[in-house]
């Protein structure tokens, strides 16, 4: 074993890698991470200005598996955990010009005016549907052959967009959904899936889900991960270099090194930025995968400005409503103390794949866009108490079809650089819970290697 081997350096302190370097440093090894920014935790950004706090990047974190829930107790963040509102659960979908309930049970279903009588039916003989012999299909070809087209324009659609800021017809059910897709693998249907698998994702370490956040935001996460590691802060990576049995890193012209293993957890379209020893590969990677841009406004209001309960997580809008926003939160409904009590703050975002130019625009062309969109569809009048905007350039990267072959090409990279870790939501999942125990797989994995 060489004498650095224990020697980590990480580039980019990115959720993913403050949590493979947490754990990689509770278990004795040196963990260096560099980072461009003055703070850590990439995307999860929580800002208090004033009496108000937002978030930038991530809202909420659906915590559903037991290592997510344990990482959180060893990081002492756990009496910190705020749960959503039970009110959340109600989540609202934009059909006709209006916000229209998600049914919650299965007379709300029955009785739902979102879907007309035959989408409803459509669902009900989605058992008898036979699988798909296509091993790479889209979202939406597996919603619309599943359970039919309203679902797919009135459900998947805005939920798509929710999530990954996309739409269904760019991304790969395999990558984007995989739960979805080895339903339909295992049970050969997704109610089968539903009813059978609960025992099934018990045993796998699943909890019973909560969505949740902390007192401080979702940033305390980062913080204290961050707290326990070496962080240099505003220390731009230029270059890496392998010389002998070890990793160099160059910031600002200085080498440091050797390291024995490097995580690299930088976004593929900065990893560009980065004089490497597989440039021409990264730069072909990137070049394949979309980052659409995406911008997030906050606007907080007099309650009695807004006609609207706001009862609820918030609404998501089809892209067959053709309005100007993807969606809004209820951030003040889904999260208490956040806003002075006779405020309500809102979270909207614009953009994503399905209109890229709108998230462009200037701050005010975009609160104007933003508040004529909110009075039409929640009755919000009145000035604003705060407003703020945050544009994303590129957000969130998409998994479209066809994503086997990035993950092959990130994977060859690996496999000819030794000691070399590349990890980011790019690659088995973009949500905060997904890159977290992406970390901490990607410390046993280091942690097997140079045993
Ligand atoms: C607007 C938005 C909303 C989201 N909402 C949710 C949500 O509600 N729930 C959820 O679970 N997930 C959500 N996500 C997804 C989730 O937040 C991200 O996928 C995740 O935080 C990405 O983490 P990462 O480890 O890939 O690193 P990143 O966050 O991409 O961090 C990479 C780090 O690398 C640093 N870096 C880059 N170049 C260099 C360099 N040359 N040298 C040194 N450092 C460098 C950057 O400064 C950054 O700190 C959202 C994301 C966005 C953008």
């Amino acid at each position: 074993m060489s004498k650095n081997n224990n020697d980590i350096a990480i580039v980019g302190s990115g959720i993913t890698g403050l949590s493979a370097g947490f754990r990689l440093k509770k278990c004795g090894y040196k963990v260096t991470v560099f980072e461009k920014n003055s703070m850590p935790g990439g995307a999860v950004r929580s800002v208090q200005q004033g009496d108000y706090l937002t978030e930038y990047g991530p809202n909420t974190i659906l915590l559903k598996d037991r290592v997510i829930a344990d990482l959180f107790d060893e990081l002492g963040l756990t009496a910190k955990i705020k749960e959503a509102n039970p009110e959340a659960s109600k989540r609202y979908i934009v059909k006709n010009g209006k916000l229209t309930a998600l049914p919650g049970s299965m007379m709300g279903a029955i009785k739902t005016p979102l879907f007309s009588l035959s989408g409803k039916l459509r669902v009900l003989i989605e058992p008898f549907i036979t699988r798909s012999s296509d091993p790479d299909q889209t979202v939406a070809d597996f919603v619309e052959r599943r359970l039919g087209r309203e679902v797919l324009d009135y459900a998947i659609n805005p939920f798509v967009a929710g999530i990954f800021a996309n739409s269904p017809d760019s991304l790969s059910l395999r990558h984007a959904f995989p739960v979805m897709h080895d339903m339909e693998e295992e049970y050969g249907s997704l109610i089968a899936g539903a009813l059978l698998g609960a025992q099934k994702r018990r045993s796998e370490g699943r909890i019973e889900r909560k969505l949740i956040s902390f007192d401080e935001g979702l940033q305390c996460v980062p913080e204290r991960l961050a707290s326990e590691l070496e962080i240099r802060h505003n220390s731009r990576v230029t270059s890496i270099e392998r010389r002998g049995d070890g990793w160099y890193v160059e910031c600002s012209g200085k080498d440091s090194g050797p390291y024995g293993q490097l995580i690299m957890n930088v976004p593929l379209y900065l990893m560009s930025e980065i004089r490497l020893p597989f440039q021409r590969q990264i730069e072909a990677i990137n070049s394949e995968v979309y980052y659409p841009p995406l911008s997030v406004i906050h606007i907080a209001v007099k309650k009695d400005m807004v006609e609207h309960d706001l009862d609820g997580f918030g609404f998501l809008v089809p892209e067959k409503e053709n309005r100007n926003i993807l969606g809004a939160l209820f951030s003040s409904t889904l999260f208490e103390g956040r806003v002075p009590l006779d405020q309500h703050l809102l979270t909207v975002f614009v953009g994503g794949g399905r209109q890229p130019e709108l998230a462009e625009l200037k701050s005010e062309q975009l609160f104007d866009l933003v508040l004529l969109e909110l009075k039409e569809l929640i009755g919000l009048k009145g000035v604003p108490t705060f407003k703020d905007h945050v544009f994303w350039p590129k957000s969130i990267p998409a998994y479209h079809v066809g994503y086997d072959d990035i993950e092959q090409q990130i994977l060859e990279i690996e496999q000819s650089s030794k000691g070399l870790h590349i990890a980011g939501n790019f690659r088995y999942g973009i949500s905060v819970p997904d890159c977290i125990r992406n970390g901490l797989n990607y410390a046993e994995l280091i942690m097997t290697e140079s045993q």
